[in-house]
């Protein structure tokens, strides 16, 4: 019996990290996938676009090489291709020097002092923080000096777009002495996008689809309550797919609308609403035909106005520039970091701070400024504030950095929760049970539908 195009195993709604990690793992255990993107482009804010002839990320520009997208990619026997920085791959900029924090006595110190500092309160239950102690709080009990705060705000500002009087201190005890924390990573030579690339190969070669520039427009409905399938407009045509399970990475707010409030508890709608907190980070691009910087790879900042790090895509290896240009961007995280603030005084703010941190920088040329903020934001949620990832309804998922695992962030959390979630499909709807749970009757009228918006 031939099947029916439109009828998939999985439907994932949102080609950013976390749907491209439970895609290619759905994919590779023998589910027909079906992942459906809005953009022209894979890879969320985790991707690459071109502006002029230079390359520029969306969001992520290092990846983790010990973390869950390397897990990810040996799980699927595939090759990782990143690019790491000869020398000093990671600097700390206080005042005016360099300090190689990737390696020797500062790197010793980086990596191993927050698991002396969590082994001691461990040991001495009354330096521990309490729960839902922030950093500033927690490490006020020690020190008052002002180096120190700014330190963290930036360190915090620079790993989960956050500051210290938001951060958890638990959560921070926990990431920086026990997770693989950014500690080796390596840049994706042709921009973050070519992350996804081949687990987006995974999903077409094992029969799947992947639909750019369409969008879910609603969930559709057995009438057990579990999804049915959706309603997707894609290249301006509306149409209906079904599936058996369904994993969101449009964030847990949207799921919630894709679905619609009626289908969870009571409350539940409200729940999500009340713990949504997105965060924020401003980016410059800027190139310059003169070389602006002597670390290789990233720059954190002991005090600065707003700028928490900087990077370095001048190496030929990472194909990003044009030949002849050094290339660079500088990030900075608003006040608050969460929530309302102005961008234009913002923008001037980390302008001030790429004047004085890169001289030359006034010679160089701006190629972008991305403010991800809100609907498109640098975190969905900072770490220790994510919602769970399962929903009120048996098969449908939320993945992505909303619903991260706690103490955990960025891309790699990304792909940690989609092994959970996919774990997760794999015991409770098992391809060979897949087939018995009923198809519903395709939707005759999809303008009906479409006439929620
Ligand atoms: C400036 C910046 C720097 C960062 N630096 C790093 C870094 O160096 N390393 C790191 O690991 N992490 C970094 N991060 C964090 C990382 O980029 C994010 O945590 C991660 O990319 C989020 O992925 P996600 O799975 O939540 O999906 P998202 O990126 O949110 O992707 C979701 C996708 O779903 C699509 N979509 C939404 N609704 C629909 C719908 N209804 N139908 C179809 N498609 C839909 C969207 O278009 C989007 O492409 C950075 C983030 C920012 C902003």
């Amino acid at each position: 019996m031939q099947r029916d195009p439109s009828n998939f195993d999985a439907l994932v709604i949102g080609a950013g990290a976390g749907g491209m990690c439970a895609a290619a793992r759905l994919s590779a255990h023998g589910y027909r996938t079906l992942l459906v993107e809005s953009l022209d482009r894979i890879g969320g804010r985790a991707s690459t676009r071109k502006v002029g002839d230079f390359l520029c990320n969306t969001g992520a520009l290092i990846i983790e090489r010990d973390g869950a997208v390397a897990k990810t990619y040996e799980d699927l026997g595939l090759p990782l291709d990143l690019y790491v920085p000869p020398r000093a791959s990671t600097v700390l900029r206080v005042g005016k020097k360099d300090i190689n924090v990737s390696e020797g006595f500062f790197g010793w110190l980086r990596n191993v002092a927050p698991g002396i500092l969590s082994g001691i309160t461990k040991l001495i239950p009354p330096l521990r923080p309490k729960k839902g102690q922030s950093v500033s709080s927690w490490i006020g009990r020690f020190t008052r000096n002002e180096a120190v705060h700014h330190l963290l705000d930036n360190v915090l500002g620079a790993m989960f777009a956050a500051n210290a009087q938001i951060f958890f201190a638990d959560v921070f005890l926990h990431y920086f002495s026990t997770d693989t924390s950014f500690k080796k990573f390596g840049l994706p030579p042709g921009g973050t996008i070519e992350v996804w690339k081949p687990l987006a190969k995974v999903v077409t070669d094992k029969g799947g689809e992947i639909w750019l520039n369409s969008t879910v427009k609603h969930l559709t409905f057995a009438p057990d309550g579990r999804v049915s399938g959706a309603v997707v407009e894609s290249n301006g045509e509306l149409k209906t797919v079904s599936c058996k399970v369904a994993i969101s990475n449009a964030g847990p707010l949207q799921t919630v609308q894709l679905a619609g409030e009626g289908r969870f508890p009571d409350g539940y709608a409200q729940e999500v609403r009340n713990a949504t907190h997105p965060a924020a980070i401003i980016t410059v691009h800027f190139a310059s035909t003169q070389p602006l910087a002597n670390f290789s790879g990233l720059a954190l900042f002991s005090k600065t106005r707003r700028m928490v790090y900087a990077a370095n895509f001048s190496a030929p290896e990472l194909q990003r520039a044009p030949s002849g240009w050094y290339f660079y961007c500088g990030a900075s995280v608003p006040h608050p970091p969460c929530g309302e603030f102005n961008v234009e005084a913002e923008q001037a703010l980390l302008i001030e701070d790429l004047r004085e941190q890169f001289p030359g920088f006034e010679q160089a040329r701006i190629i972008a400024v991305d403010v991800t903020a809100h609907d498109w934001p640098a975190q969905r949620a900072v770490s220790g504030y994510d919602l769970p990832r399962n929903t009120p309804i048996g098969n449908l998922w939320n993945v992505g950095d909303g619903v991260k695992p706690w103490a955990q962030g960025g891309t790699a959390s990304c792909a940690e929760v989609a092994r959970l979630v996919v774990n997760d499909i794999l015991a409770r709807y098992p391809l060979h049970a897949l087939s018995k749970l009923n198809t519903p009757p395709p939707i005759d009228d999809v303008s009906a539908l479409a006439a929620k918006d």
